[in-house]
């Protein structure tokens, strides 16, 4: 489990050209195809730091602690927020999910580029402290390839994809909030435009 540090050296230290870091997050409807865009964005661009959320949803088959998630327990969970640890943080199907306060003010600090990838409650939070972070949507092409998606990849029941797809019409209804649209309809030119748009804000 990941706790907050005593701070650093590097907290201390200013990035040597002055420049904060850019804060990038990431956000949409389960099953259109986030996870991968994520992982190929950060093969594309190695200096952008992703921030490893907590959850305390147990850990699906082949995630690894501290690289997909760190896996704590309820009471860690809310100990860490009523200290303020969390930069924000959400419920997502009866889990929670916290971005860490000290990671993020560190990392940003020292002139690192960050990653998100946290929903769209999360973002309104981040929002409010990182006014200027570069917020994408990832919207699938429509709510019936959504729900394809979700039946192919075949690991929902058909209860569980009817509630995905209820809360994907509620977070694509509030896409507005996002400063950049990304239709994923063929993930390469998802990509494509992704790592445009990164390299747009001086991703490296
Ligand atoms: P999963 O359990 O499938 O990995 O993630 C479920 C949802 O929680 C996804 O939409 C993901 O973006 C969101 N999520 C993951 N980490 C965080 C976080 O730290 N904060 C918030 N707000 N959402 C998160």
């Amino acid at each position: 489990m990941k706790t907050d540090h005593k701070p650093s050296a590097h907290r201390e230290v200013s990035p040597l050209d002055g420049r904060r870091g850019t804060l990038f997050i990431l956000s949409a409807p389960s099953g259109a195809g986030k996870t991968t865009l994520c992982q190929a964005l950060r093969e594309r661009f190695p200096a952008l730091k992703y921030s490893v959320s907590a959850t305390t949803r147990p850990p699906r088959k082949g995630e690894r602690e501290g690289v997909d998630y760190f896996f704590v327990s309820r009471d860690t969970f809310c100990e860490r927020l009523e200290k303020g640890g969390w930069a924000e943080w959400a419920e997502v199907y009866g889990n929670f999910y916290g971005t860490s306060a000290a990671f993020l003010d560190r990392a940003l600090a020292a002139g690192e580029d960050v990653l998100l990838d946290i929903d769209v409650q999360g973002t309104r939070q981040i929002l409010r402290l990182y006014p200027d972070c570069v917020t994408i949507f990832i919207m699938p092409p429509s709510i019936d390839a959504l729900r394809r998606r979700l039946e192919n990849r075949g690991t929902d029941s058909p209860e569980v994809i009817a509630k995905r797809l209820v809360s994907a019409r509620e977070e694509m209804a509030q896409k507005g909030l996002y400063r950049h649209v990304v239709v994923n309809d063929r993930l390469s030119d998802a990509l494509a435009e992704l790592t445009r748009l990164v390299a747009a804000y001086g991703g490296r």
